[in-house]
């Protein structure tokens, strides 16, 4: 039984190992782990589960490698439109934002509905009026641009398509939502996740991550989940609470859960991704069925 312990994410995908240099590498490293370690000391100190991974994933959200936040994915219209979510196991409260173009940080704002709103999901014009009115930092859109990403839109702008975090040639592929799973020393779980979704998405598309049941799902005696790929099966197959039913209902343990959903449900789906998940024992465990996955862990005080 771990007292403690936390898990965070950068998104899975097909890194192709010629595009991974030794210092991009070094810097997804240092920023993975600057997250961890926000996470684990607010944790060591007491903090509450909940606390932890907002923490984390604000810090994640701020680091413009991934996409969430800044560095976050253009949608169609050249705007960045960014979701997030957050829930805490022990009363199976939960936070919820989507259709953001000027809150900062999103799961800053989806932890503020769910603990001071009656409500689990904003989105849009009226989510980020109960940011303003709750004193939650708000930026211009243009803030969240990198010049990476306008390369990314303008190659596929024209078309109908849309593209993840990075689609490359010769099959590279990889989903930039961040994430973070927690248990902390009351035994609490909780689960937050956060992206700017896919390059070109049109509509009002809203993916998997800001939905509860399907990004994230926590529930004390069972798990924290956080998810990160094709948000369309993703959503789908509710995967998040997915596992929480297999343990509940099937008796599963948390890694039998990931092994069958990750590799033999969802790939016959189109399910490209993977997730992090941390159980009732504080044990986490990853999987995904792309060639990667950035992530971090660190159980009480091993980092
Ligand atoms: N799940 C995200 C979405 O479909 C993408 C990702 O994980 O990067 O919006």
């Amino acid at each position: 039984m771990k007292e403690f312990s936390i898990a965070v994410h950068g998104g899975a995908g097909n890194i192709l190992s010629e595009k991974m240099t030794p210092e991009l590498e070094k810097q997804y490293h240092a920023a993975l782990e600057e997250a961890l370690k926000l996470g684990h000391e607010c944790l060591e100190k007491g903090g509450l589960a909940h606390e932890a991974v907002e923490l984390a994933v604000v810090n994640l959200e701020d680091c413009e490698l991934f996409n969430a936040g800044k560095g976050s994915v253009f949608a169609h219209n050249g705007m960045h439109i960014l979701e997030a979510s957050i829930m805490d196991g022990k009363d199976l409260m939960a936070g919820s934002v989507a259709g953001l173009r000027h809150v900062r940080n999103p799961v800053q704002l989806a932890r503020k509905v769910m603990i001071d709103s009656p409500h689990v999901m904003l989105i849009g014009a009226g989510a980020e009026l109960f940011a303003r009115e709750n004193n939650i930092e708000l930026v211009d859109n243009d803030w969240f641009s990198t010049d990476f990403r306008k390369m990314q839109l303008e190659r596929i702008r024209e078309t109908p398509d849309i593209d993840l975090d990075h689609l490359g040639l010769a099959g590279e592929k990889k989903f930039g939502t961040v994430g973070a799973v927690a248990k902390d020393k009351q035994g609490n779980l909780a689960a937050a996740t956060s992206t700017g979704g896919v390059t070109n998405k049109r509509w009002g598309r809203v993916g998997d991550s800001p939905l509860i049941a399907c990004g994230t799902y926590a529930e004390n005696g069972y798990a924290a989940v956080s998810t990160t790929g094709y948000g369309e099966v993703f959503i789908r197959k509710a995967v998040a609470h997915d596992v929480i039913a297999r343990m509940k209902y099937g008796g599963q343990s948390l890694e039998q859960a990931l092994q069958a959903l990750i590799h033999e449900d969802l790939p016959p789906a189109g399910g490209d991704g993977g997730l992090i998940a941390i159980d009732q024992e504080g044990n986490i465990q990853f999987a995904f069925n792309t060639r990667g996955m950035y992530r971090g862990y660190a159980y009480g005080d091993e980092i």
